[in-house]
């Protein structure tokens, strides 16, 4: 090989805008504060803005179709038509081919968000990431057929500006195993089973894309780098043997991320596709056999974090890719759709930390400078040449250190607390936080600002935890909370307080739709310099004799939702954020706080997408909350609580964490969490939402007591809690009051019949 060009492309960009354009567009379109010609200008300007970016960077081969209104797996359900009969009602030239300007706006939004009179499809999060997908429903009827132009109304855009682009769409496997039955489908349908009807709509694209002149699309199948059975592997095969069959097609690129292929590459090497994209960051480089003869986009700079790429180790990598592969293209691991746009305007980060750092944008310029280096340097690394890094592995205080504990067993510890605590059967609580008014909101703004004074602003939080602990009081609460007046964000708050984080100003990353988070970067040894939510829970507790919770986010989730340094073992960070968590407990609890909750939603989101790998992390994971929480004496009570109906799926680990108490989402999932058989064999307390946060509805009396019978009826009475389902914060106070108030009579009421 000689020093022939190299290409270099991205498999995706963000999409929301630099400064969140497009959520600032959606929202007053949907407020009626704008028209859909606004809209559609601001999509296009993005789009155009990102094509143009890219290109001056350097990027050879781009990429088109990465934008989306909403939610690329739901536009991939309006291009091949499959829109429930009920949203279809919506109107919108469903049955036209080419819609024009793109699909019509009102089953989309319905689709995404709901309407007065119809739910919306089902969320659920996009494989191991933060990122939010609209999941399409599939039946045995759903009629597929090209039913939008918007991959190739993309392709034409980008061409008017002289540039042409490779369309990237949703693959067809990754697309169906995405998607959910249609309500009332045969029990054994699934949506795979359609698989070759979905093709024949593939087929018809991929010829419209080359009547286009278009040369490359990728189709993006990350599904595979999960398990996956036989006959999803079948499917493979059928797939892109059927499309790499066809005779008039552009080449096409399969484009994996987020792991390593194993299994499903062989699956589709033997097929007549010219390209795969696979993952290096995460996955090994395979041998040469499954590579030879193909493009390969090697994915060596990180779509996943916030840090700089190893340049020199990298380009070793790529020579490799070299000797291996057809033909190499230098690219990102997976979409950039998870990282934020551009450090430039993160000026008040520190220089050191900054030098360290690569946002969208930068990782870009890498991809580009890793191509014109490795085209510059002709030859072969050989065998041999790249040797061993030295592990980049560094070791630190607190990492994997065992955690002391000094709680007895369960049946001991309830012992202790029911008479320390002296509660009644069925106490009911809250999961924390109480309704964000927007003066509170104002409060944060004024003091973040320099408008209000620290002395002044803690005054407003005062008043504020006077307010929830005499409404808790009034409604016959049993364990109150303060309420978290002074929390923005369950995670961003203690990353604010700790050591070793830094928080981003314009660090936007989309979550789902209009909603973007602003996950911290924890990038040196995390500690704890002082106490971090003490004060305000004295303060609490001092004004009621009614045990107070202490309320603190778990280490698992504190790392979930941040950016995390790639230097040292994952479950070495969260071990130093167990210890700082551990710290604040211990001082909870010598200020006189006998409850203490840590929450733990994000348990299951950092479980490895390939179960092999899921128990040793449960397992670290599980050990790093017992060490955060182990330090708390017998008579104290701990509590956690989990979002998500899918706890059933690890309710064995939920057990594990061996917390005194467990809140959980029920209500929403219709008590789906009491009919799980292994409910029986929880050991501690447990409190199954009984009020859906979710919605504005307030549930009734009768309602909240018909619940607590059905946990009564799997669950020993003394081990039932009763509380909402999550917290109370983006509720109103004559909602939640109403609410609360059904909920302690249902308690009372139910208390009354177990005598
Ligand atoms: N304690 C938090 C609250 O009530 C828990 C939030 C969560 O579960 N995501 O807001
Ligand atoms: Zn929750």
């Amino acid at each position: 090989m000689t020093d022939s060009k190299i290409n270099s492309t991205v498999l995706g960009y963000p999409r929301i805008g630099p400064r969140r354009e497009l959520k600032h567009a959606l929202e007053a379109y949907w407020d009626g504060r704008s028209t859909l010609p606004d809209l559609l200008l601001t999509g296009e300007q993005l789009r155009v803005a990102t094509w143009q970016r890219l290109a001056a960077l350097g990027i050879t081969a781009l990429p088109s179709n990465t934008f989306s209104f909403y939610d690329h797996v739901l536009d991939t359900a309006i291009l091949l038509d499959a829109v429930p009969d009920r949203y279809r009602a919506l109107g919108g030239p469903h049955d036209t081919h080419f819609a024009a300007p793109y699909y019509a706006m009102a089953p989309y939004f319905a689709m995404a968000r709901g309407t007065d009179d119809l739910a919306p499809l089902r969320m659920t999060k996009w494989f191991d990431t933060n990122y939010h997908y609209i999941v399409p429903e599939i039946g045995p009827a759903t009629a597929f057929k090209l039913a939008d132009d918007k991959p190739i109304a993309e392709v034409r855009e980008a061409r008017a500006l002289g540039l042409r682009t490779r369309p990237v769409l949703l693959g067809p496997v990754t697309f169906l195993l995405l998607s959910q039955p249609t309500p009332g489908s045969p029990a054994r349908f699934t949506p795979l089973s359609r698989l070759e009807d979905v093709l024949d709509v593939y087929a018809d694209l991929l010829a419209a894309l080359r009547a286009e002149g278009v040369d490359w699309v990728q189709l993006d199948e990350p599904a595979l780098v999960a398990d996956r059975t036989g006959d999803e592997l079948a499917a493979v095969r059928l797939a892109y043997h059927r499309l790499g069959g066809l005779a008039d097609r552009p080449r096409l690129l399969v484009a994996s991320y987020f792991g390593e292929l194993a299994d499903a590459l062989p699956a589709l090497a033997e097929t007549p596709i010219e390209g795969i994209a696979i993952d290096l960051v995460r996955g090994r480089l395979p041998d040469a056999a499954a590579l030879a003869g193909k493009t390969v986009l090697a994915g060596v700079v990180s779509g996943r974090d916030v840090w700089r790429t190893d340049l020199r180790r990298t380009l070793g990598l790529l020579r490799r890719v070299r000797d291996v592969a057809g033909e190499v293209v230098v690219s990102t691991s997976c979409p950039l759709l998870h990282v934020p746009y551009d450090l430039a305007a993160e000026t008040d980060l520190e220089p050191a930390l900054r030098d360290r750092l690569a946002f969208a944008e930068e990782k870009v310029a890498e991809v580009v400078e890793l191509a014109d280096e490795l085209a510059r340097t002709t030859g072969t690394a050989g065998p041999g040449t790249i040797t061993a890094e030295p592990s980049r592995v560094a070791s630190e205080p607190g990492s994997g250190r065992p955690g002391r504990s000094s709680r007895s067993p369960y049946p001991i510890r309830a012992a202790a607390q029911s008479q320390h605590l002296r509660l009644p059967a069925l106490p009911v609580t809250t999961i924390g936080s109480f309704p964000q008014t927007g003066e509170l909101r104002a409060a944060r703004a004024a003091v973040a600002g320099g408008r209000m004074d620290q002395e002044q602003y803690e005054r407003r939080i005062e008043a504020e935890i006077d307010r929830v602990i005499r409404l808790q009081e009034r409604l016959g609460l049993d364990v109150l909370v303060h309420g978290e007046p002074e929390r923005n964000d369950m995670v961003q708050y203690f990353a604010e307080q700790l050591d070793g984080f830094a928080t981003p100003r314009y660090g936007w990353v989309q979550s789902y739709g209009s909603r973007c988070t602003r996950p911290p970067i924890l990038h040196d040894t995390v500690s704890r310099p002082a106490p971090i939510t003490v004060r305000w829970a004295r303060y609490a507790q001092s004004l009621t004799s009614k045990p107070v919770k202490g309320m603190l986010t778990g280490p698992v989730t504190i790392v979930a939702w941040s950016f995390v340094r790639d230097d040292l073992p994952l479950r070495d960070v969260v071990g130093q954020v167990a210890e700082a968590i551990r710290e604040e407990v211990t001082d909870l609890e010598a200020a006189g706080i006998s409850v203490i909750q840590v929450d733990e939603p994000a348990l299951r989101e950092l479980m490895p997408l390939r179960r092999s790998a899921q128990a040793e992390y449960l397992d670290w994971a599980v050990g790093a909350y017992r060490h955060a929480t182990s330090g708390a004496g017998d008579r104290t009570q701990i509590h956690t609580h989990l979002c998500y109906s899918e706890t059933a799926e690890v309710l064995a680990a939920i057990d594990a964490l061996d917390a005194d108490v467990t809140t959980v989402e029920s209500a929403r999932s219709g008590a789906r969490l009491i009919a799980e058989p292994a409910i029986k064999e929880f050991g501690r307390g447990l409190g199954p939402g009984v009020y859906d946060i979710h919605s504005p509805r307030v549930p009734g009396t009768a309602e909240v007591a018909d619940l607590l019978a059905t946990a009564l009826r799997v669950l020993p009475a003394d081990r039932v809690w009763v509380n909402p389902d999550c917290g109370l914060k983006t509720r109103t106070y004559p909602q939640i009051e109403a609410a609360l108030s059904n909920v302690v009579s249902a308690a009372r009421r139910t208390r009354a019949a177990l005598g």
